[in-house]
């Protein structure tokens, strides 16, 4: 017992010392990503969650994807936006000490995606989007009421005359270049990303597919770069693959980084991804690397991998891992967020100290104890306003 104790933390030394960044490489033969290679003093990063939400409606693998939302006036009041995915789940709206304000047990809702001064008939709304895997899947779309923070439903489009068998992936994406909103979805059907176009013109959001491509095998993860029109997919065995996000711009792609086995720094499967701004207009693109337990951070622009991290139990809130929705915000929220967040999915939600166990839950972490964690420290930008996307007036 005492001699396999002993093996066994050899083995995880050895692998500490294979796999950490902060080793010297020089014998390892060379990376095959040439994007992918880690810069001398990129790190392994272990930092804590702060806050974690309560836990979703259903046992098992229940909770899946989580978006920001931030409120105009008062950053304090900011929501996240969590799904429950099994029969009878929904959308929880949870504030920034992780307190279910709202849950809207409206289907197998998978993943979440969020813009704002979204045209729905005279007003410029918040709008929420959601993949729907009930049958028969569907995206449901939400409007979010300021004055409390709920929301509101704003239109539900049918997807099996698309030809949409099981929607998971999600994301909006707002384009500078028409000003019109879409959304990207992943089919676990028939694993082609399909983009829809949106019109809320009527007061209720309708979607009419613009493009579709096939990435090659099982994705879902999905983020779009409303500043660099790029479409980010998680291909869940292979890699992330960068798109044109503009609905001209056919399936020509790039591989950001691919699975350890292969070279690069992932460990599958390969889900959520997640944009950070700057004002300057760089950033980062953040994954969920599952396999791994861990997160991978990349530049925004030029997509070379700057390192990783992960959420170890601390502040009485348990570890992360098995992980996979995840979103980040850059902008002060207040309330022990007023240098941005992180918020994932975590796969087992046990007791670290706070009482909170059972279902799955989110987890968030402050922005700057990830940006401290690395060296040089990632950027801490207050001024890049996401609402700003969008808004009359503006690109
Ligand atoms: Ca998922
Ligand atoms: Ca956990
Ligand atoms: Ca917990």
């Amino acid at each position: 017992m005492a001699a396999g104790a002993a093996a066994l933390t050899a083995l995880i030394v050895l692998a500490l010392a294979l796999f950490s960044p902060r080793t010297d490489t020089s014998s390892l033969s060379p990376p095959q990503f040439a994007d992918a290679t880690a810069p001398p003093g990129a790190v392994s990063g272990v930092v804590t969650a702060t806050v974690e939400t309560e836990p979703v409606p259903h046992p098992s693998d229940a909770a899946d994807d989580v978006a920001i939302w931030v409120h105009p006036t008062d950053p304090s009041l900011s929501t996240v936006l969590g799904t429950d995915k099994l029969d009878g789940g929904g959308l929880g709206v949870y504030d920034l000490a992780g307190q279910q304000l709202f849950f809207y047990f409206d289907g197998n809702l998978n993943n979440v995606d969020v813009r704002y001064n979204f045209p729905l008939g005279d007003a410029r709304v918040s709008l929420v989007a959601v993949t729907n895997r009930a049958d028969p899947p569907s995206l449901i779309f939400y409007r979010v009421n300021v004055n409390d923070r709920s929301l509101s439903k704003a239109g539900e489009v049918l997807l099996v005359a698309s030809g949409v068998e099981e929607p998971r992936g999600l994301a909006l994406y707002h384009s500078a270049v028409s000003g019109e909103y879409y959304a990207f979805v992943t089919d676990f059907g028939t694993n082609i990303v399909y983009q829809f176009e949106l019109d809320g013109a009527s007061g209720s959001v309708t979607a009419r597919i613009v493009r579709s491509f096939d990435p090659g095998t099982m994705s879902e993860g999905l983020v779009a770069d409303d500043g660099l029109a790029r479409l980010y997919v998680s291909e869940e065995d292979v890699g992330i693959w960068r798109y044109g996000a503009e609905p001209g711009e056919g399936d020509t792609r790039a591989l950001v980084d691919g699975v350890i086995s292969e070279g690069g720094h992932l460990t599958p499967s390969i889900k959520g991804t997640a944009l950070y701004y700057r004002s300057d207009g760089e950033g980062y693109l953040i994954a969920a690397s599952e396999g791994a337990g861990n997160f991978l951070v990349y530049d925004r622009v030029e997509n070379s991998f700057l390192g990783n991290f992960e959420i170890r139990a601390g502040n009485g809130v348990d570890n992360v891992n098995g992980q996979d929705g995840i979103d980040v915000m850059n902008l002060p929220l207040g309330d022990g967020f007023t240098r941005g967040m992180f918020v994932t999915q975590d796969h087992v939600n046990t007791d670290a100290g706070n009482g909170n166990s059972g279902n799955q839950n989110y987890k968030y972490v402050p922005w700057q104890a990830i940006a401290n964690d690395f060296d040089p420290p990632l950027t801490i930008d207050a001024l890049f306003d996401r609402r700003t996307i969008g808004a009359p007036g503006a690109p």
